[in-house]
This record gives C-alpha cells, structure tokens and sequence, in this order.
C-alpha cells in the first residue's frame, strides 16, 4: 500500500485486492478468453499489410493540434500504467497530476474565460514544475449528466468505479501537455501511443481511422512500416492491459444509498474513484 497526500488529492493504490479472491462470473470467464484468443491473433498479424494499408491511405501530420483540443471532438487520452510512469520521470508530475480516472464525455467544453487558465498550465509544464493550479481541473463535467452516465459503475459506499486512466485535460479541455502558442506537444519524446499512432487504430483485428486533416498526404513507405509496428505494438499492448485489469477485478456491491452519496458527491464536485488497471486498484478523491 502506498499513500500519497497530494495537494488535494489523496491515493491510494493495491495491487493484490482482497486475499480471499471471489471466483469470476461465467461472463467475466468468457470475456478473458476471448481476450486472450484476439492477444494470440494480433501477434500473428502483419506488419507489411498493416504499412501497405497505411500508405495507401495516406497521412501527413499538419500539425494544426485539433486532436489535442476537446473543441474539435474527444480528445480524451486512455494511458496504460506503465505510460503514465514514463510521463512522470520525463516532467517530475506525480501520477494524479498526469492522469486521473477515465470517466465519459458529458458536454461541450466551455469556449469563454478559460484561454488564459491554459496559457498558464503551459507555462508551468515547460519549466516541468510539479504544480497545477486548482483551475486546471476539468470544468465541463456536468454533474447530472456525469451521475446517469456512471450509475452502474458506483458501489455502495458511493465509489465510483472508473476502468481505466486518461491523460487530464484543462480547464477548457484541451490536453494538459499542449503548447497552445505552437500546438506542438510539450512531452513528445514520451508521448501516449494513442498520440503517437494517431488518426489511425486498430479494434477487433481491423484498421480504422479517425477524423484528421493529415489523410491523403504522403507518406514513405518506411514511415508506414514504423507507424504499422508502432500501432501493432499499441494494440497488442492495449489488450494485454485490458486481459490483466480483467483477471484483477473484483466485483463490487450496488445499492440505493451508495447512488445517493456518490451523486452528494458529485454535485460537491469530490468524488472517490477506484480506478482499476493492469495493476490492481487505485481509490483516490478528485
Ligand atoms: S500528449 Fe501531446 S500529442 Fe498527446 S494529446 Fe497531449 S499534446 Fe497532443
């Protein structure tokens, strides 16, 4: 156990759960191995095809930012462990400074009053100072909204269950590590693999794409073929990830007082998370 008094936030992390572990449901077995059949697969598939793809496709970073800014759609950024303890060496961030749980998208991000709060998180990321100040949380969460979408995932002491990281974001949504003056990214040496395969990806065995203005540009054929290890590697990755939080998790118990302490909470603007990841558990109030 490791405790973490942070500013004001506080975490908690377990890698083991609880030592009596419940057996998993018949549903739960079956995801795992079929998860484990698409880890086997993905191995298998190749590179070459994968860079042919690519390069018939098309893509030129333009370097305009928009997938980094939430104006332009979600820029939500999922971050596996092992990515957000590569970002805590290169900036000094403590772990709830770089990521926090992932939780869905409710509403725009507000567009007025918050260009100078991003201006001053970019500052205090280039100097890699660990200090964030209070209005670079995220402010476009509606509660309400926020409460129905996570309803299922709340247990009955009004934690809120997340199943996974992302990168946090600004105040107006843009991603935290965003320089806005350049639109170039502030840890591009350990940037995400999300970030570093983007606009393409792959899900269920096949290659899919996302809105960019970077498509039909040239790209070399060595380009393809690094950017298809790079997105095989990522997939591979991903669900190994996923495989490990399932063999982990442990189921939890609902009720109607826990629903009510969690949407307390959330109008509150605290709430308690347990995030779970490929390494156990992690409860901490954001
Ligand atoms: S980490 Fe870098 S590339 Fe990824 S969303 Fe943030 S600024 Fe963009």
């Amino acid at each position: 156990m490791i405790y973490l008094q942070d500013r004001n936030l506080y975490m908690e992390e377990s890698s083991s759960g609880s030592p009596q572990k419940p057996e998993k449901t018949k549903y739960q077995l079956i995801l795992i191995a079929a998860l484990k059949k698409e880890i086997e697969i993905a191995r298998r598939l190749d590179p070459e095809k994968l860079a042919s793809e690519i390069e018939k496709t098309g893509f030129s970073c333009q370097y305009c930012g928009k997938c980094c800014q939430r104006a332009f759609g979600d820029n939500r950024v999922v971050l596996t462990p092992s990515e957000i303890e590569k970002i805590q060496k290169h900036t000094g961030l403590s772990k709830l400074e770089v990521a926090g749980p992932l939780i869905p998208e409710t509403c725009q991000p507000e567009e007025t009053g918050n260009k100078e709060e991003g201006r001053e998180i970019d500052r205090e990321i280039s100097s890699m100072q660990p200090e964030i100040s209070e209005t670079d949380e995220e402010a476009f969460s509606k509660p309400s909204q926020l409460f129905e979408l996570l309803r299922e995932d709340i247990d009955s002491q009004g934690n809120i269950h997340a199943y996974g990281w992302m990168l946090r974001r600004k105040r107006n949504g843009d991603c935290l590590f965003l320089n806005k003056d350049t639109n170039r990214c502030r840890i591009y040496p350990v940037r995400p693999m999300l970030c570093s395969t983007y606009p393409f990806y792959i899900e269920g065995l096949k290659l899919y794409t996302c809105e960019c203005e970077g498509f039909g540009g040239h790209i070399s054929k060595e380009e393809s073929r690094k950017l298809a290890e790079a997105l095989l590697s990522r997939y591979i990755a991903e669900l190994e990830d996923t495989l490990a939080m399932y063999e982990k998790y442990e189921d939890f118990e609902k009720d109607k007082e826990g629903l009510e302490i969690a949407k307390n909470n959330l109008e509150k603007g605290t709430c308690v998370y347990v995030i779970h990841d490929s390494k156990g558990i992690t409860k901490m109030i954001d």
